[in-house]
């Protein structure tokens, strides 16, 4: 199995245009692995793309995800959803007035939260424009890949978590709202959980502490997402939706990774295969 991190960031991308922070700054200068686009993730074996932030054409383009024949859409939340225009370019061939539907992957729930939020746009893809066609479930099976669709659900609303397995290989999806993280039989055993929204030093940008952030109880500390780690017996964690008011660049997770075993900060591009 062959995952890419299409974008790592979070809310805010880095750098933020509106930002002059040394992170901010110093992401302008360096490009690359400094800068991060919204969280998205994409399956190479199948072809498949997990959430579309606004940037995603964009950050499709960086990481040469030149195809795309399925995709899903993990929640409602703007910053996973707001660049779903991208169906457009992907499956409607505007002088033809012709629509090729990919298949649109996602929960139920998930589908009608998404409608309400943005003007019924899933209907209008599939039925005016006819760019995708929507398949409402809980697993699917793409070739060797198999693909439960597990809904987090907790005050917040709905939130897909995504259990992919290839034979004995299982990577668990699960990049935001995550806390409280309910519990699920299928999480044992994975051989890698990549999460949102895990605080590292608890210190967030311009020195503030995370304790007094209105969004504390959002985010794991590293000793709340080992105990998950231990409980569900996982290889290895590997943090993303990293946002920029973290205020940490992508040479300080490099450093705090080496701090703890099996934990790794994503950056946009990286390559996870097993
Ligand atoms: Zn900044
Ligand atoms: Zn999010």
């Amino acid at each position: 199995m062959k995952l890419r991190i299409v974008g790592s960031g979070g809310m805010f991308q880095i750098p933020n245009p509106f930002c002059r922070c040394p992170i901010c700054e110093e992401a302008r200068l360096k490009r690359g692995r400094y800068e991060r686009l919204g969280p998205s993730i994409y399956i190479e074996d199948i072809q498949m793309l997990i959430d579309t932030p606004e940037d995603i054409g964009v950050a499709c383009d960086r990481q040469g995800v030149s195809e795309i024949k399925y995709l899903s859409i993990s929640h409602k939340d703007p910053d996973h959803t707001r660049g779903m225009r991208i169906v457009e370019p992907l499956g409607y061939d505007c002088i033809a007035n012709k629509g090729t539907p990919i298949q649109f992957i996602a929960l139920p729930e998930v589908v009608n939260d998404i409608n309400a939020w943005n003007g019924d746009g899933l209907y209008y893809y599939q039925d005016i424009l006819h760019c995708i066609s929507i398949n409402r479930t809980d697993y699917i099976k793409i070739g060797n890949i198999q693909i439960h669709l597990v809904n987090n659900k907790t005050q917040r609303g709905n939130m897909t978590f995504y259990v992919i397995s290839d034979k004995d290989k299982k990577v668990i999806y699960a990049c935001c709202d995550v806390k409280p993280f309910v519990h699920n039989k299928l999480y044992f055993d994975a051989d890698i959980l990549i999460v949102g929204l895990v605080s590292d030093d608890g210190v967030l940008k311009g020195g503030n502490l995370l304790i007094d952030a209105p969004f504390k109880d959002d985010l794991f500390t590293i000793d709340e997402i080992m105990t998950i780690k231990h409980k569900y017996r996982i290889k290895q964690i590997i943090v993303t939706h990293i946002d920029e008011y973290w205020g940490k660049s992508y040479a300080d997770y490099q450093k705090i990774e080496k701090k703890f075993d099996n934990i790794s900060f994503a950056y946009d591009g990286m390559e996870i295969i097993l």
